[in-house]
């Protein structure tokens, strides 16, 4: 038997149903803020994330699925969504369609991680992608969407983490003072610190080790270097969240894992899912685009975990009903049923019967278990009479109604 690779999961019936219901509230919700789908290739030539994403960050170095295809070209699954749709957004010459340019996207990533609770290396993301405006209100607008999402899916204790790390005029001079204060703390900083101080040092800031938790505190702030521009920048995104009476938590210590970061990061972060915490994040990245080979391009945007979302949500969602309604065929009426069945769907009922002859108890336990709302009661003597039953499987009543006319009943 070959099972499934490690990290990955198969969606089964008894849980897509939360998917449906987070996609589908994830689209509304878009549309409401003017947000189009867009759908990119789920693998890229290797090239892509490697700019993209910075040659020092750990999906580069260690995470990508990386292969060579059938023309000995170097591709890769895409280990997340931006660098796709900035691609995407030069090659189709998007800008063209008016700005600011507002995409969303939905759907697999990879990584070569460790797999433990909330991390595989199959997952699933939303993300958001606004292009075309250095204006700090659409780094509100992205962080407005991402938390009006989270509090219309009733994921509790949702807290909102937000910083600045500034812009290439100003990091150089922080990065600086930085990598002379890590100098200093060498030995008390774990090996994949001492080697991101020379590589890339922000990424010390979000260590998890707990040795090397007293050094990083020591570290100077990234916000106490922002120039003016940055610093007014997020000054104006923070005065925004406060007059959506959104919530957040300052943390300087926040930069996120990828290199194309300027300015705004902000990260979303539930404490009960422990470890994997980090329900969603993102940023401004007013570089990427020109990177990627477009003309300079300010954008923001975010990317939620779905797998970690629909944790976070637990059991508070009530699931609909299966069929609306179940056809019990008693006796020789299995003709009957298949007519009804039909008309039932046609009508636009969720509606199902009996395939495996069973009896007329077990058909009503198979409604039960369908969370049937209705069963339409087929018996040979009503149906001679043109007559069927309807029993409401909440409060078990039935009434009689003619054959013709019981979907009126229903309504
Ligand atoms: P990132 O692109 O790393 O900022 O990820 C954005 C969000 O995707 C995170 O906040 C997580 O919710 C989710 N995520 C990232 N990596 C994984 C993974 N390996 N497994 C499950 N979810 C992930």
């Amino acid at each position: 038997m070959i099972s499934r690779p490690k990290g990955t999961n198969d969606l089964l019936p008894d849980n897509i149903w939360r998917w449906q219901k987070l996609e589908q509230l994830i689209r509304e919700e878009c549309a409401r803020f003017n947000y189009h789908e867009i759908r990119t290739p789920i693998f890229e030539e290797t090239g892509l994330f490697q700019r993209g994403l910075g040659e020092a960050t750990d999906i580069v170095e260690k995470e990508m699925y990386t292969f060579d295809d059938k023309g000995g070209r170097s591709m890769t699954l895409r280990p997340e969504g931006t660098a796709s749709v900035v691609r995407a957004y030069i090659e189709n010459n998007l800008q063209g369609t008016g700005l600011p340019v507002k995409l969303y996207y939905l759907g697999p990533m990879f990584r070569y991680e460790r797999p433990q609770a909330g991390r595989y290396r199959q997952f699933h993301q939303f993300g958001v992608e606004c292009f075309g405006s250095s204006e700090p209100s659409l780094d509100a607008e992205v962080i407005v969407l991402a938390y009006s999402i989270y509090t219309k899916l009733g994921a509790k204790n949702v807290q909102l983490k937000l910083n600045s790390i500034g812009c290439p005029n100003c990091r150089p001079k922080y990065l600086e003072k930085l990598k002379e204060a890590l100098k200093e703390r060498r030995d008390s900083l774990c090996d994949n610190c001492r080697k991101r101080s020379e590589t890339n040092p922000l990424r010390v800031l979000d260590c998890k080790e707990k040795d090397c938790q007293p050094a990083i505190a020591e570290l100077p702030r990234i916000t106490d270097y922002l120039c003016d521009e940055c610093r007014d920048h997020y000054g104006k995104v923070k005065s925004i969240l406060k007059l959506w009476n959104v919530e957040y938590v300052e943390d300087s210590r926040l930069v996120r894992g990828l290199d194309y970061y300027t300015k705004t990061v902000f990260e979303f972060l539930v404490e009960s899912l422990g470890a994997q915490n980090a329900v969603g994040g993102g940023g401004r990245y007013d570089g990427l685009v020109e990177e990627i080979g477009g003309e300079p391009t300010p954008a923001v945007g975010f990317a939620m975990g779905i797998e970690r979302t629909i944790l976070a949500v637990g059991d508070s969602w009530q699931k609909d009903p299966d069929v609306d309604l179940y056809i019990v065929a008693i006796g020789d009426t299995k003709d009957a049923a298949l007519t009804q069945l039909k008309l039932a769907r046609d009508h636009g009922l969720k509606a199902e019967m009996d395939h495996l002859n069973r009896s007329v108890k077990a058909q009503f336990k198979q409604a039960n278990r369908l969370n049937a709302k209705y069963c339409l009661i087929l018996g040979p003597d009503e149906l001679a009479n043109n007559l069927v039953k309807l029993r409401n499987m909440q409060d078990g009543e039935e009434i009689q109604l003619s054959l013709n006319d019981w979907l009126g009943g229903i309504k």
